[in-house]
């Protein structure tokens, strides 16, 4: 089949080849040295009464990570995190932090003693307090405070890092939201705590400022040399911020892997689905070899374990052509019209309705063809197949 980009093809296609290496899994990441994770959750267990709110939780960090952690509403995500912090006794497994066990049934370090930073959904800055006392807030009164001048350059070098130079003296009233969150990350990193926790922190901005926002704060964690924890439900800020993402679903995490091994390897239809957009075909009864004939015509499907019940498409992976296209008959492909452009200005998510009746979505460049319009589709680059789990 052809690879030439049709001006209809996004350009934010995912790479097509080699099949990436399986999600890694929590037992390939063991350290080489003898230094301890610096976060290491193991087999824990949360219920509020009857919800069982974290099912058998394991999770490990090396210093230095990002790790989003990425779900839908009520799966567990903020439960996790507090029980990290510690605002939150576990019910069975451990925590440790940095090598210490800092929860165990019937131990519980309170919130103070763990040397966590928690940046909260809105920031919860003192109102009262300048913006500098706000930073400095953490720097006193604790082991290792630091005062007078020494306090003032750590105040100045977070607000620094956050893009706030200069700003101590302004009142939280006379920020921006997106400025006051980024006062609570300078307030969180003041105290160089070897963890930090994220709880939706951009959830209460708007969409460019968010976009923004996240790049700052990648530099800014990465320049702190700080571990950190993403709680998000939204998986675009999880895919482009994160070193790993641990995909979660009703208390338990179902993948851990890069950002790359999530979307292209998912474990099961439903993190396919959850993970990006993606259509599944169900694979026929003993199907067997390395084609399938399907709606959207023939499509390469990658050698898949003995569990995998349903092939996923990627809307990138279905590309579009016009009727007349001089080279039609070599990419193949089905005949379809456009049903709806969903427009996004860089890209489109296009659906296509197929002589079958069905439905297939596709992701077209900045240029998509209009609704209405007679197109050729076809699947390019090969499919993984998953197992239905969770659907
Ligand atoms: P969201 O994205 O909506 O914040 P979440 O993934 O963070 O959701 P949690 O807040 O951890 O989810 O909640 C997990 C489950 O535990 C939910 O069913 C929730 O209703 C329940 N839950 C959380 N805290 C409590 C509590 N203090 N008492 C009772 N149930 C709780």
């Amino acid at each position: 089949m052809s690879t030439t980009v049709h001006p209809w093809t996004s350009t934010r296609r995912p790479t097509t080849g080699p099949t990436p290496a399986p999600a890694s899994t929590e037992s390939d990441r063991t350290p080489m040295s003898a230094q301890p994770h610096a976060v290491e959750i193991v087999d824990v267990a949360k219920s509020f009464g009857a919800v069982r709110a974290l099912a058998g939780v394991s999770l490990s960090l090396d210093h230095g990570e990002f790790v989003a952690v990425l779900g839908p509403s009520g799966c567990g995500k903020t439960t996790l995190l507090r029980c990290m912090a510690g605002f939150e006794r576990i019910d069975s497994g451990r925590i440790a932090l940095g090598g210490r066990a800092v929860a165990l049934p019937g131990i519980h370090l309170p919130p103070h003693r763990r040397q966590v930073a928690v940046v909260p959904q809105e920031g919860a800055l003192f109102p009262h307090l300048s913006v500098a006392d706000n930073v400095g807030f953490g720097l006193t009164g604790r082991r290792g405070a630091l005062r007078g001048k020494d306090r003032s350059r750590r105040v100045e070098e977070c607000l620094e890092l956050v893009g706030l130079t200069g700003m101590g003296a302004r009142m939280p009233h006379e920020l921006s939201g997106g400025q006051q969150q980024r006062v609570a990350l300078a307030r969180a990193l003041a105290p160089r705590p070897p963890l930090v926790l994220l709880d939706e922190p951009f959830s209460a901005l708007d969409a460019s400022l968010r976009a923004e926002l996240r790049s700052d704060v990648r530099t800014a964690l990465r320049e702190a040399d700080a571990t950190a924890i993403l709680v998000t439900h939204d998986q675009g800020e999880a895919l482009s911020m994160a070193d790993r993402v641990a995909v979660m679903r009703d208390g338990e995490i179902r993948q851990v892997g890069t950002p790359a091994e999530v979307y292209s390897t998912p474990v099961d239809a439903w993190v396919a689905t959850f993970v990006g957009e993606a259509d599944l075909i169900q694979l026929p009864e003993g199907h067997a070899g390395h084609s399938l004939e399907t709606h959207l015509g023939p499509i390469a499907v990658a050698e898949g374990g003995p569990l995998g019940t349903h092939v996923v498409i990627r809307p990138e992976q279905v590309l579009l052509t016009a009727l007349d296209h001089p080279r039609r008959s070599e990419v193949g492909g089905v005949p379809a019209r456009v049903q709806t452009v969903d427009f996004h200005g860089h890209d489109a998510l296009v659906t296509i309705s197929l002589p079958d009746g069905t439905t297939a979505r596709v992701r077209t460049g900045a240029h998509p063809p209009a609704v209405g319009t007679d197109v050729i589709a076809w699947v390019e680059g090969t499919c993984r197949t998953v197992p239905a789990g969770g659907l």
